[in-house]
């Protein structure tokens, strides 16, 4: 399947945790004989989130682990995307080891500042979770496309199912999503004359340390318990689970590859029909 992805170069921000959805990512495009990037904070200490981060030596492990596996190029580096400086650093880097770019995953992603609604929410927080869920996906996709332009390509930015359906009391999330949602339309008709195809992920609940984080979160606010606040999601999604970030990653790959060669533009739910829209 998607044979066409063997020797393609792919970039993919945020795929620094084994347990994230951009690690899977990375281990789906090696398995399909790309070559990938591991583009990760990289720097837990300076990142001031409660979550945690992608850090240099997980990065590096999985960049090791996945080219002795799938015998593809793999590069580590570390990018910080709210910051146009260490993304010049990241494409140096990129360009000493690949003559292109044919794939970009804009994974990277985080919220700060939660739970808070609209009038109780730190102005910083909101600022610094626009910074990374949107402007994130502009600052790194102007840098790549350069890289893209003579081959074409595909960008798959990930945006969630919190893009389209209001997520209470994490507002700065939710409206960076649409926003990147909007982004992907509008990068789509610009760059289609150029041949590259610009798609979004919106995904709905995926088992990652994110998700987990959130039943935390959800537990303590309420005063319930995780394995509660699992159960009242799972019966909110009509197929009663939450997904894997595999089953993300197998959407990328697709939107990747030839196999969907007249898709652009689009924002696709993966969420086990917790959304269905017309
Ligand atoms: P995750 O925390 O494992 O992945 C996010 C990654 O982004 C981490 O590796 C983190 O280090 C990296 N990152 C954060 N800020 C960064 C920065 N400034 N520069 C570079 N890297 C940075 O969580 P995940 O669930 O795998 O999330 C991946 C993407 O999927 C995110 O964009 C998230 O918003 C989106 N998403 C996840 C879910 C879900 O249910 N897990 C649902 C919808 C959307």
């Amino acid at each position: 399947m998607h044979t066409d992805l063997k020797d393609k170069v792919v970039l993919i921000t945020g795929a620094g945790k084994k347990s994230g959805i951009g690690c899977a990512m990375a281990k789906k495009f090696a398995e399909l004989g790309s070559h990938i990037i591991i583009a990760d904070y990289g720097n837990a200490k300076n990142f001031n989130a409660d979550m945690e981060t992608g850090t240099m030596d997980e990065m590096k492990s999985i960049a090791k682990e996945f080219g002795d596996q799938y015998h593809v190029k793999t590069l580590a580096v570390n990018v910080d995307v709210t910051s146009s400086d260490t993304i010049g650093k990241m494409m140096t880097r990129v360009r000493d080891n690949f003559e292109r770019i044919d794939i970009l995953c804009n994974n990277a992603g985080a919220t700060f500042g939660v739970p808070n609604g609209i009038h109780t929410y730190d102005e910083t927080a909101w600022m610094k979770t626009f910074d990374v869920n949107l402007h994130g996906v502009f600052r790194v996709s102007k840098a790549v496309v350069p890289m893209m332009e003579e081959n074409g390509g595909s960008i798959i930015n990930t945006a969630s199912r919190a893009g389209k359906v209001p997520a209470l009391f994490n507002g700065a999330y939710a409206v960076s999503k649409a926003g990147v949602i909007m982004l992907t339309k509008v990068m789509a008709k610009e760059l289609a004359g150029l041949n590259i195809r610009v798609n979004a992920i919106c995904p709905g609940q995926i088992m990652t340390s994110l998700e987990k984080w959130r039943f935390e979160l959800e537990a303590k606010f309420l005063g319930t318990s995780v394995e509660e606040q699992e159960k009242k999601m799972c019966e909110s999604i009509p197929m009663g689970r939450i997904g894997s970030p595999d089953e993300v990653a197998d959407m990328a790959a697709f939107l990747a590859s030839d196999a969907s060669s007249y898709v652009t533009g689009q924002a696709i739910n993966i969420c086990g029909g917790q959304l269905m829209e017309l």
